[in-house]
């Protein structure tokens, strides 16, 4: 028989994929998970992800960017660092992009790292190719439509008409793990194989922000040592599931869906 297209990502495999602390860890080994986000503009990307990225499972939390000061009023727990990404101290896995606006040299420097790399919003549009291809550690890519259209160089309803092929194309074209955000989430292998495909969320995770913490979780599952596939699609999941109970009969902003991770998170274990 042919290999399926699509495999869901059950309940019961997420639960064995979440990182478990033990008698052994520490803060670093259980991994830091770099976040180069945020900018003048759109500080609240960078608070945005690192609630994210606090409630994935990373036994840190590091941060790079302009927005230092919005970061720490609401998380005491961050590492601000007032250096680039390159002196910025140890990191297992890099978060760039969200709220970025222009900081083009931070993306750089994180793509010349040898760790897991998580691109996201601006950073995508700020990626060389060439550079992402280059990278020998996983590199995961975290498109809307309208983000995976513009790197493809389509029209967004294109994107939107033929999401497999797509996601699967951007995967070749980058030699990176792509997620493709939108009603449903695929997470594509540069190698080929089943897309997993991610239904847990609600429409309500439409709302501005959300992505961003999406991409802080997601960062921080691949500091904690998972796959940039499963990093992926475990962040998939629980970003839906929490999205579900934020937005439990009414409305609920991205810092609410952040808040309601880690319900999500017991919910499956
Ligand atoms: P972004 O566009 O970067 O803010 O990310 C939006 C997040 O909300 C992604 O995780 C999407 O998968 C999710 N999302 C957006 N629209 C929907 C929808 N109609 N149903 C379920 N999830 C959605
Ligand atoms: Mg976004």
């Amino acid at each position: 028989p042919a290999e399926p297209a699509l495999e869901a990502l059950q309940h019961a495999d997420v639960a064995a994929l979440l990182p478990r602390p033990g008698a052994a860890s520490d803060k670093y080994r259980r991994g830091v998970v770099g976040i180069a986000a945020g900018s003048a503009r759109y500080p609240g990307a960078a608070v945005l992800a690192v609630s994210g990225a606090l409630r994935g499972g990373a036994g840190a939390v590091r941060y790079v960017g302009p927005a230092g000061d919005a970061v720490l009023a609401r998380f005491p727990e961050t590492l601000v660092s007032d250096r680039g990404p390159r002196e910025a101290g140890r990191v297992q896995a890099w978060v760039v992009g969200p709220g970025a606006g222009d900081e083009a040299a931070s993306v750089g420097e994180v793509l010349a790292q040898d760790v897991p790399v998580l691109i996201d919003a601006d950073g995508l549009r700020l990626a060389d190719r060439a550079a992402v291809r280059a990278r020998t550690a996983p590199t995961l890519l975290t498109p809307h439509a309208g983000e995976a259209a513009a790197l493809l160089g389509v029209a967004r309803e294109e994107v939107e008409a033929a999401r497999l092929a797509s996601a699967r194309e951007l995967a070749q074209r980058y030699g990176a793990t792509v997620l493709l955000k939108g009603s449903t989430t695929l997470v594509a292998d540069p190698g080929g194989g089943p897309v997993r495909v991610n239904a847990t969320g609600t429409a309500w995770l439409a709302t501005a922000g959300s992505g961003d913490v999406l991409s802080g979780l997601a960062g921080s599952l691949l500091a904690s040592g998972l796959s940039a596939r499963d990093a992926g699609s475990v962040a998939a999941y629980l970003h839906g599931l929490a999205g579900r109970f934020a937005a439990d009969g009414a409305p609920a902003g991205a810092h609410d869906v952040a808040d309601a991770i880690p319900s999500a998170w017991r919910d499956v274990v």
